[in-house]
């Protein structure tokens, strides 16, 4: 195989790797996986702004924390009912 062949090929599936583990964080693994095959360094780049479906806002003190959590692990505010989740 060609050098240029090969780094492409690799550059590719470093992208693809990438855009997968983005996935998996954010609850959506097929679309990572998806997105990084057919786009590459795009689909990453689409998946890390993609919407985050494992985590939401705390309203009391905007803390990142698990979506079925019921209580906020920063502040102990109550999260349920206050929080749309999709
Ligand atoms: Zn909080």
């Amino acid at each position: 195989m060609e050098f240029t062949t090969l780094f492409w090929f690799c550059f590719y599936m470093v992208f693809l790797v990438i855009s997968s583990l983005i996935g998996y964080q954010k609850g959506h693994f097929i679309a990572g996986v998806l997105l990084g095959y057919v786009l590459g360094p795009i689909g990453a780049l689409v998946m890390y702004f993609s919407k985050d479906k494992k985590h939401i806002i705390c309203p009391a003190c905007e803390a990142e924390i698990h979506h079925k959590s019921y209580y906020c692990p920063m502040c102990r505010a109550q999260v349920r009912g206050h929080v749309k989740v999709d």
